[in-house]
């Protein structure tokens, strides 16, 4: 007489506990040009708070699908990061 005990064990645990979700990223895009909203037309390149937050840590401009702003802007600011450079305000691009 041997009862043999089938119980195989399940191991019903939390499992998936980490790194869940839908995979859905939430991402503030913002299209709108900044400068636009501002209603801003020159972009003074004595502004280095303002401006450096268009550039990277490298000092490398931003391009315009990660700063969402419009062509125009997006080309003044491009004149007024360049000029910040030449006058020291802003570093240039180092490697
Ligand atoms: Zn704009």
């Amino acid at each position: 007489m041997a009862d043999i005990e089938k119980a195989p064990r399940f191991d019903k645990g939390e499992r998936g506990s980490r790194g869940g979700g839908n995979g859905r990223f939430r991402r503030t895009r913002r299209r709108v040009c900044r400068f636009c909203v501002d209603k801003t037309d020159y972009i003074d390149y004595k502004d280095v708070k303002h401006l450096s937050n268009y550039i990277t840590e490298r000092g490398k401009i931003l391009p315009r699908r990660i700063s969402g702003n419009c062509a125009k802007h997006q080309r003044s600011l491009t004149e007024a990061i360049k000029k910040a450079r030449i006058v020291a305000l802003l570093p240039h691009t180092s490697d």
